[in-house]
């Protein structure tokens, strides 16, 4: 049997390098940016008024006060967005509105809260100190600063960052692209009405899911029938239409049962689908519980093209398992994303048995306060619900038998 350790290395080798594109702000929230980006203009851009008020210089309103108002003439009224078409005269002020441009000549900001507010002529009754209330250039991010890290993953504040620098566009990394795809004469639509014998479909969805959550793209290929020809038709099509994908992902079809649809269709019998040019598709069993029979390499698509395929088995468990364990963190690396950090956390109570030589991915729900973790559920791998109720896998090494209550374990958080 291969190892875990192993069979990540191989699946790993068959995702590409990050790539990154300028994309559009509008497209680029939860993104990783690519590269650092340098301020091509300084923030603020040109030193502005903080308040609603009058620019003045400040030693004509120092000793202003109730008992002394200080009375000056308004030679100009400045709104955000334009600029005093002459400098500020001694003993006068030119009426200012929030972001709008000093006048040359002002040195501070006197707030319409300090006086009458006056149209012509100001009437101020409080003081005003050099500097108070302006916002100076570049005092948020100099000319040519850094204003973001490459590996920065872009939320709400970031964008916003990016926008006041005056980009439409940022370089991020670009979404992995993954055809995912069902197999299965048994498997039905969600919403359609259920046959004797017949399941609903749940991994596709899953694992399109699991795809988006890290960031890339999924395209499901759902029901495609235990059939060979078929198989390889509706993926040769589904790559024609789609483009170029990053990795083709099945599910199912790879155990040892009658009829293994996704390991007759690519593990050679014919030279093209097994050839070493384009490298072929391993069919393995890994050392592992839940997860044991694995697929990975490259799929030759009729028209040529040289796509990486990774089967994963087709209970519901040993899916989801299954991508966390290969899939989760080539992908993020591939999009720029740092691998998930695994935690170290005593066990609430005993694993009483864990197969000797596999290491064993236990579902388990860690506690909220993370300071204990509890195996949950039956370990059979059709429990999907024990999965969906999980937090976490417990990752319990292979030569590993039993573990007492207390022992300390890798944990996946998986929320
Ligand atoms: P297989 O490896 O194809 O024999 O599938 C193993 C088990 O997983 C069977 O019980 C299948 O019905 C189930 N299974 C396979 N594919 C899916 C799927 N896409 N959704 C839900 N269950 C599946
Ligand atoms: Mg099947």
């Amino acid at each position: 049997m291969r190892s875990v350790e192993e069979h990540q290395r191989r699946v790993a080798e068959l995702i590409r390098p990050p790539k990154s594109l300028p994309l559009r702000l509008d497209l680029a929230l939860g993104r990783v940016l690519a590269e650092d980006v340098v301020a091509p203009i300084p923030l603020p851009t040109f030193d502005n008024s903080a308040m609603d008020g009058y620019a003045v210089r400040a030693r004509d309103f120092a000793e202003a006060s109730e008992e002394r108002p200080v009375f000056l003439p308004v030679a100009a009224d400045i709104p955000a967005g334009s600029v005093a078409s002459v400098p500020l005269a001694p003993q006068s002020v030119h009426r200012i509105m929030t972001g709008a441009c000093l006048p040359q000549g002002a040195d501070a900001i006197l707030p319409f809260e300090s006086t009458d507010r006056g149209d012509e002529f100001v009437r101020a009754h409080a003081p005003t100190s050099p500097g108070a209330h302006i916002r100076r250039t570049g005092e948020d991010l100099e000319l040519g600063g850094v204003a973001l890290r490459a590996g920065v993953r872009l939320r709400a504040p970031q964008i916003g960052l990016l926008a006041a620098l005056g980009f439409a566009r940022a370089p991020v990394f670009t979404p992995v692209q993954v055809l995912v795809l069902s197999t299965g004469s048994e498997l039905t639509a969600p919403g359609q009405p259920l046959a004797p014998g017949r399941i609903y479909e749940s991994n596709a969805p899953m694992l399109a899911a699991a795809v988006e959550e890290i960031g890339g793209i999924a395209h499901q290929l759902r029901f495609v029938p235990d059939d060979v020809a078929e198989l390889r038709a509706r993926i040769d099509q589904a790559l024609a239409e789609l483009g170029e994908m990053d990795l083709v992902l099945t599910s199912g079809g790879v155990s040892a049962g009658e009829y293994e649809v996704v390991k007759q269709a690519f593990s050679g019998g014919e030279a093209e689908f097994g050839n070493v040019e384009f490298g072929k598709v391993e069919f393995v069993s890994v050392a592992m519980q839940p997860g044991k029979p694995q697929g990975c390499g490259f799929y030759r698509s009729g028209d040529g093209q040289s796509v990486p395929i990774v089967a994963l088995p087709g209970n519901p468990v040993s899916a989801q398992v299954s991508f966390e364990v290969f899939l989760r963190e080539p992908l993020a690396a591939a999009m720029g994303r740092p691998p998930q950090p695994r935690l170290r956390v005593p066990l609430a109570e005993p694993v009483l048995r864990s197969p000797s030589g596999k290491r064993q991915f236990l579902r388990a729900v860690l506690a909220e306060d993370r300071a204990s973790v509890s195996p949950f559920g039956p370990p059979g791998s059709h429990f999907l619900r024990s999965m969906a109720l999980s937090n976490c896998l417990v990752d319990i090494p292979a030569d590993v038998v039993s573990l007492p209550e207390g022992a300390e374990v890798d944990v996946w958080d998986l929320s």
